[in-house]
This record gives structure tokens, C-alpha cells and sequence, in this order.
């Protein structure tokens, strides 16, 4: 039991799975946290029910339409949520002045301005939004130095991670003595299928991950192992490092979440069930602990530990993604939009699952590579990338 005040929390993309994770988490520990406000895109009859629930002081939806109708139904129930819409209110409910946690859990571009205003205004954000920091990497960590917020990473991996680096870890690997950060993958649902196979791919096949229960766009990022490839670059600002630093390890019983080795020999993991409620529980509590929910770990029902390489030739997107980070500027932010616009036009039925890759490469190729110390050029980055994959899909 803490006797300090309750931490105000905003959940950002609260009806999705990290989302309502973390409503879990936060349920389990009435005294530590209060919700002050819960997003969502459309999903109004979810984030109704979540109103009823957290009594939110806030609640935010895209749609003015959607709003109406929540304010109404909350009205009725006798909740009194203040009702808003639009990114600048999701944008005031991430730096409103009496937050103290923001947990970034919006999926892709869509969450860069809120989190961002959140790392701006000194909160300590959970970041589970990879997105946002893929494309704005450097001008992010700087706003993060520059107000003090603190950053904790919520990607079950990099929490990993950041449980076994020292607390003070920026200024380089090297300085702390680590050689090598090992990124473990589960190698997702088609892990060893060749391109044949890969090619009949249908979108319930890639959203079925064999060890997480994911949002759809992650699901099939594990399955094209983007979703490495955008972890790779994550890693590489979360934690100061070179794309030549990170070595991605496939390891399917997703039990080690990753790992870091040092310059004795020494090789520090993370273990535990594949449930996102423990990252989630570390961030919310951080430095404490607090329970999850989260089943304890039996190594012999686990029984044992597989390792192997990643296969770049049938998953070319960790490729793409390395290339990116490597080439720099606004190359991750093109990256992940045409990745977001070829999942999107894969879940709909018009691009195949090797698609995926395809379109990724060839708007690369089209788009010149540019500096991303601004915002405006990356989001116009961002936009320019998106137009060149939806042209190159109409015109097939
Ligand atoms: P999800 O699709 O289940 O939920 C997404 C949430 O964002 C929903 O609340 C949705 O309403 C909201 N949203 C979607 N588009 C929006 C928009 N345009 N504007 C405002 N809100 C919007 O996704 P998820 O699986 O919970 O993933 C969320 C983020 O966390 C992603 O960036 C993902 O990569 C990351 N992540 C997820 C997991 C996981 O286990 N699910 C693990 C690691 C990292
Ligand atoms: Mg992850």
C-alpha cells in the first residue's frame, strides 16, 4: 500500500491491447493510480464501457459525431467525463499540467504529436508507440534531454533491455562497458516458411501470432518481422547504439524478452511469460515493482530455450529497416509510412504478403533522403512516402 498521492495517468489509444493492458494494471492498484483521461479512434462503445469503469476526467474520440454520442450516453449513465475530439485535444489531455504518466499506446504516425507533447511537457511516457520514435528518433530524444520527461520503453524487448543496462545508460554502449544488445524475436506465425508458402499468406494467418494476443498492425509487422526492423531502430535511440550493435536473435518460445552483453563475458536477460502486463506494471511503477496479473514463470513447463537466425532473404523488411536506420534522416520515417500504407492495403485484400516488402523498397527507392532535425520535414516526409506507395498501389 503507498501512502503517497495517487499518480494521474493518461492512457493514449486506451481501447486497444496495450491499452486495455494497461487499464488492467491500473485497475489492479486503486490507490496508486487515477485515470485522468482514455483515447480512442472509433471504437465509441469500448471507450464507453471504459468511462463507466475508470471515471476518466476526460475522454477522447477522432470524430466530433462520436463525441456527441458519448456525451450523451456518459449523460446518461450519470458520468460525468468531459467529452472531447481531435488530435489537439488528445494533444492538451498528454500535457495537461496535473498529468504525471502518459502511456503512449496509439498505433502508428497517429500517435507522433500526443506523445511527443507529452515528452515536451517532462511526463514520464510509456512508450509502447515504436512508431513515433521511428520516425522522429533524434529531434525526440532531444526533447526528452531537453524537459527531463522520463522515457520508458514498454515494447516488451526494450524493457528487456532497459531492466539489464545500468540505470544511467545514455552516452553510448561502450561507455558502460556493453559490446552488444541481442534483440530476441519470436520469428512470428510464419517463422521458416519459404517464399512459396509466403506468397498464399492471408491476413487471419498473419494477425494469428503464435505467443502475443496483438493489435492487428503489429500482428502483421511480427509476421513480416518489420516489426523487428522497426524495434532494431527503436533500440538504437532508446539506448544510444549502432544499427552493428544490435544482433537480432530468433527465439521462439518468447519467454526471453532480450538481453545485453558486457565486455566480461557476462550476459544479462529478461525472462518472464509473454504478457504485456509486466513491461506495463514496470513502467507504471518504475522504480518500484508491483504486481501484473501476470502468470509466474515455470521454466520446466518451458522446458527448454531455441535460438537461430533470422531469415533476411524471405523477410526482407528487417533488411529495409536496418538500410533505413543506417542511411539516416528521413529514411525510417518513410520507411514506416509506406510499411503503415502496404499493411493497411494487405489487410484489405489488394496487396499479397510478399507486397508488403515490395512496396516498402520501391517507395525507398522514390523517396530522396532528407534532414529530420524538423518536424514539418518529417511529417512532410511522412505524407510524401504515403502518396508514393497509394500511387504505386492504384497503378497496379
Ligand atoms: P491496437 O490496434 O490494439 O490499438 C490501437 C489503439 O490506438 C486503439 O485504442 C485505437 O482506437 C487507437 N488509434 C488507432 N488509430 C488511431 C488514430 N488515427 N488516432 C487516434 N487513435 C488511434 O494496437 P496495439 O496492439 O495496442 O498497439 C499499440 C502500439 O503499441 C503500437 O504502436 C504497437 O506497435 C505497440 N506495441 C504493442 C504491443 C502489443 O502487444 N499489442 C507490443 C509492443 C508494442
Ligand atoms: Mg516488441
Amino acid at each position: 500500500m503507498s501512502f503517497a498521492a495517487p499518480l494521474d495517468v493518461t492512457v493514449l489509444g486506451a481501447t486497444g491491447s496495450i491499452g486495455t493492458s494497461t487499464l488492467d494494471v491500473i485497475a489492479r492498484h486503486p490507490a496508486r493510480y487515477r485515470v485522468h483521461a482514455l483515447s480512442a479512434n472509433r471504437s465509441r462503445d469500448r471507450l464507453l464501457a471504459q468511462c463507466k469503469t475508470h471515471r476518466p476526467r476526460l475522454a477522447v474520440l477522432d470524430r466530433e459525431a462520436d463525441a456527441d454520442w458519448l456525451r450523451e450516453q456518459l449523460a446518461d449513465a450519470g458520468v460525468d467525463t468531459e467529452v472531447r475530439a481531435g488530435v489537439e485535444a488528445l494533444v492538451e489531455v498528454s500535457a495537461a499540467r496535473e498529468v504525471d504518466v502518459v502511456m503512449a499506446a496509439i498505433v502508428g504516425a497517429a500517435g507522433l504529436l500526443p506523445t511527443l507533447a507529452a515528452v515536451r511537457a517532462g511526463k514520464r511516457v510509456l512508450l509502447a508507440n515504436k512508431e513515433a520514435l521511428v520516425m522522429s528518433g533524434g529531434l525526440f530524444m532531444e526533447e526528452v534531454t531537453r524537459s527531463g520527461a522520463t522515457l520508458l520503453p514498454i515494447d516488451s524487448e526494450h524493457n528487456a533491455i532497459y531492466q539489464c543496462l545500468p540505470t544511467e545508460h545514455r552516452g553510448g554502449l561502450a561507455r558502460h562497458g556493453v559490446t552488444q544488445l541481442l534483440l530476441t524475436a519470436s520469428g512470428g506465425p510464419f517463422r521458416g516458411w519459404d517464399a512459396s508458402r509466403l506468397a498464399k499468406v492471408t491476413p487471419e494467418q498473419a494477425c494469428a501470432h503464435p505467443n502475443w494476443s496483438m493489435g492487428r498492425k503489429i500482428s502483421v509487422d511480427s509476421a513480416t518481422l518489420m516489426n523487428k526492423g522497426l524495434e532494431l531502430i527503436e533500440a538504437c535511440w532508446l539506448f544510444d547504439a549502432h544499427p552493428d550493435q544490435i544482433q537480432v536473435v530468433v527465439h521462439p518460445q518468447s519467454v526471453i524478452h532480450s538481453m545485453a552483453a558486457y565486455n566480461d563475458g557476462s550476459v544479462i536477460a529478461q525472462l518472464g511469460n509473454p504478457d504485456m502486463r509486466t513491461p506495463i506494471a514496470y513502467g507504471l511503477a518504475w522504480p518500484e515493482r508491483i504486481e501484473s496479473g501476470v502468470q509466474a514463470l515455470d521454466l520446466f513447463e518451458v522446458a527448454r530455450l531455441d535460438f537461430e537466425s533470422p531469415d533476411e532473404s524471405a523477410f526482407p523488411c528487417l533488411r529495409l529497416a536496418r538500410e533505413a536506420m543506417t542511411a539516416g534522416g528521413t529514411a525510417p520515417a518513410v520507411l514506416n509510412a509506406a510499411n503503415e500504407v502496404a499493411v493497411e492495403a494487405f489487410l484489405e485484400g489488394r496487396l499479397g504478403f510478399a507486397g508488403i516488402g515490395e512496396l516498402v523498397g520501391r517507395v525507398r527507392d522514390a523517396c530522396p533522403v532528407e534532414s529530420a532535425d524538423e518536424l514539418g520535414g518529417i511529417l512532410e516526409a511522412d505524407e510524401r512516402a504515403r502518396r508514393e506507395a497509394w500511387t504505386r498501389l492504384e497503378s497496379r
